[in-house]
Formats: structure tokens, sequence, C-alpha cells
């Protein structure tokens, strides 16, 4: 490619190993390397500004220079800038971000677990549910159910949960992992079938795994309330209606992965509440912090909580930790993000822009290759098709997502391309001015690559 030698480009190409990162693309373009933000808009070595239509990854979600945050971390940094949360020790501003979480939870009450970041948070809560059932007598109850299109993270238990093709690389999912229907009415219904029907099938087609499995062998289910990175698919109505029951009945813990759902990104504090999950656990990360420090949190239920406070009791501890979760440059930082999306008008502004948000995804679903535009709040996706009626998916070989995605960046636009969708999550505050011109850009840049 052109990058000149020694360019920032180059330099990155010898040293850095992208992961998530198509190489053949990188080879050709070269990475951006950014050097600041402000507001939505990041900017790169070269002074080009791009508007991040993605917050980010789904995090940066109160701009990308918020002075309050900033004061936050250097506050905590002047005068506690690191402890572990271990043996008995725990920095005070790791509890107050504590009994927040707890308070802005749908729970009455309930415990936190730090880690830092949502694969591992997950990782972790396999590892809670294992100890429990194995405390409580049912060692047999491993199995862990997760969904199609579900993504949950990337380590080894993370991985096998997630429902991407792309984790048999790596020979995943390890036995034990189960992966149920995705609740996605447009691609999966079947004719004639109504909404309701196709949720209602979702959960008989749970019910029948589960039996077929052993349900005393299964020992949790894991659910995004709207699938992310599987492309923004918002449940089908009714599905966690239908399915809460069931796992009720074979009592099987419901675990909510707000990674994504979490702090507002649905114009509710929970996708949870959004959804009503009544989930036995959340797991939460990247706007915990707004995206200014790693971290991720368990919030248990005050049912988990108890029962697995006693089963550590018995075990005489809960034998597991890392060593910078609970950091207190990052609980200081959540404080004060919290802060700002519940009172400072973030989560006020995806309701307020929202319409505007749902209205430019409908407006790019008019083009002819547009097979849905789908939302909620302030995440959103356009799947593109070959044909509209048929629903058949675009030529992979022409790689148009990936195209759209690069013409856009040339534009000044940061969107991404996922399977044959693209994928918006803009920052909670973005104004309507803003939506408008991503929306124009993408209009544009759709009309430049079909
Ligand atoms: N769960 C969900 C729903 C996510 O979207 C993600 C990341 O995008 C994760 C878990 C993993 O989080 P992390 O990348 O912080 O490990």
């Amino acid at each position: 490619n052109e990058h000149a030698k020694n360019s920032w480009e180059q330099r990155d190409m010898q040293s850095v190993f992208h992961g998530f990162t198509d190489l053949e693309t990188l080879n050709r373009n070269g990475p951006v390397v950014l050097t600041h933000g402000e507001g939505i808009h990041v900017f790169d070595v070269h002074g080009k500004s791009y508007m991040d239509a993605n917050s980010g990854l789904w995090n940066n979600v109160a701009g990308f220079n918020h002075q309050g945050l900033i004061d936050a971390i250097c506050d905590q940094a002047r005068r506690f800038p690191g402890y572990h949360a271990f043996f008995g020790r725990i920095a005070d501003t790791t509890v107050a971000l504590s009994e927040k979480l707890i308070r802005l939870s749908p729970f009455e009450g309930g415990k936190v677990y730090y880690t830092n970041s949502g694969s591992e948070a997950n990782d972790t809560v396999v590892k809670m549910l294992w100890m429990l059932h194995r405390r409580n007598g049912q060692p047999q109850r491993r199995k862990i159910i997760t969904r199609v299109n579900a993504y949950h993270g990337v380590t080894v238990a993370t991985a096998s949960m997630t429902g991407k093709a792309y984790n048999a690389e790596f020979g995943l999912p390890l036995p034990g992992f189960l992966h149920a229907d995705c609740p996605h009415y447009w691609r999966y219904a079947r004719p004639g079938e109504s909404e309701r029907e196709f949720s209602e099938r979702l959960a008989r087609n749970l019910e029948e795994m589960i039996i077929k499995e052993g349900p005393d062998t299964i020992a949790g289910m894991f659910c995004e309330p709207v699938q992310g990175a599987g492309g923004v698919i918002p449940p089908s109505e009714g599905y966690f209606q239908a399915i809460r029951p069931i796992l009720r009945k074979y009592g099987i813990p419901l675990i909510a992965d707000e990674v994504i759902t979490g702090f507002g990104r649905t114009g509710e504090m929970w996708g949870s509440v959004k959804y009503d999950l009544q989930p036995d656990a959340i797991v939460a990360s990247k706007c915990i912090t707004a995206g200014y420090f790693p971290m991720g949190a368990i919030i248990l239920g005050q049912e988990l909580a108890d029962a697995l406070t006693r089963a550590s009791a018995a075990a005489e501890e809960f034998p597991h930790g890392f060593t910078a979760g609970g950091n207190p440059l990052g609980s200081a930082v959540a404080l004060k993000a919290l802060e700002v999306i519940e009172t400072e008008g973030l989560l006020e502004n995806v309701r307020r822009v929202s319409p505007r948000f749902l209205d430019g995804l409908n407006r790019l679903a008019r083009h002819k290759h547009a097979g849905e535009a789908r939302g909620v709040g302030l995440m959103g996706a356009v799947e593109l098709v070959a044909d509209k009626a048929t629903k058949a998916p675009l030529d992979g070989r022409l790689q148009i997502p990936e195209r759209i995605a690069n013409k856009a960046l040339e534009k000044g636009l940061i969107c991404r391309p996922l399977g044959q969708a693209i994928v918006l999550g803009p920052p909670f505050i973005i104004t309507e001015a803003q939506i408008d011109t991503m929306f124009d850009i993408l209009e544009e840049t759709m009309a430049d690559v079909f």
C-alpha cells in the first residue's frame, strides 16, 4: 500500500497483530491511527475527522472528551489510583460503585462482582454456576445454553457460548455448550407464521432441547436482551415471556448479558426491563465507564447472591478473581459515567433522538438491496439482500457490507459491517442533526457501492 515509510500506518502494520480485522483490507487500506476525539468524532494522525456511529465499540457513549469523566479519573488517580479487591480489602470508591449498581439494577438487592471485560464477566458467571450447582449436590448441572447468533465474548468458555461460525476456527464450541434458536422473526419465521407463533415455537424447541439433554444437566441460560454482534436482533414479540416460565419450570437460572444493552442503549436503563427478562443476574460492561476504563461487572440478584455466598462459605472462598477487577480508577469513572447517563440527560437524549434514528434506518430500508431495517433505542442495523422478495443473501464474494463501511470511512463515517448487515450504535449524546448527517452519508455511500 501507499503509506510512507515510518508513517504511523506502516509502524502499526509492522508492530501490531490485529484481531477481528480483515487482513486483506488492512493490507490494502492500512489502519486508521487515531490521536484524539471530540464529542462524537475521532481524529486520525493526519487530522481527518470521523463521526463514530459505533461509539467506539458500543461503549464511548458520552463523547470522547467528557470533562467530568476525565476529572473523575484524574481525581481518583491523585488520591488512590490502584488496588485489588481480594482478601477482604477493597477501595472505598468500588464499594460506592457497587451500591450504585445495585440501586440502578432491577433487583431489590444483590451483590456485584468485578472483572475487566465482558468476556471475563460471562466466563466468571459460568464458574459461579458450576460451583453453585456442585455445592448444591448437583455437580452434573454443567451445560450452558445460549443461542445462535449470540455473542458473549472470546475466552474459551465465552467463545463456546458465542453462536458464530468463526469459532470453528478454534475447534469450538466445547462439548456442553448448547445453542438454541435465534429469535429473528424476519430471517427464521415459517411462511404464514405470526410473530407470536414464532416465539412460541422457539420456546417449544427450547423445552425439547432441555428435556432431551436432561433438565438436571443444565447449569444456566445466557441471553442478550437484544443480540448485538449477531447483527442487532431485537427479540420477536413475546419471546422472553414464552421462554421464562420454561426456565423456571426446570430451575435453570437466566443470565442477562447486558454488555451492550446495559445503561441505556435501548432507551431503558436495562434491556431486561425493556423486554421483561426477569433475570437472576445481569452482566454489564462497556457503557459502565462510558469506554474510559476497562471494566466488567456481574450484578447478582439477591437470591443468586445469597446462594453463592452460602456456596462460597462452604468452600471457604470463591476461588476466582482478576488482579485489576474493581480497580479504583475504573470505579471512579464508572460512578461518574452512571451519574452522567442517569441524571445528566444521556438516557433522556437516547429516548428523545431514537425516533429520528429509527426514521433514518427506515430511509435506508427503501434501498432495493435493503432486506430489513431493525432497531431499538440507539442500536440498529440494515440487512442487505440480493433480492428483497426472496430475502436471498448477497453474493458473499462481493463483500458489499465491507465495501460500504470502507467507502463511508473515506467520507468520514465509522460504521460496522457485520455479516450481511451494516450496524449502527451511535453515542448517547448524538443530536438529531448529526443523525441526519450520518444517514445522508450512508445513503450516498450505498448509492456509490451498488
Ligand atoms: N457480551 C456481549 C453482548 C458483547 O457485545 C461483548 C462485546 O462486544 C461481550 C460480551 C464481550 O465483552 P468484551 O469484549 O469486553 O470481552
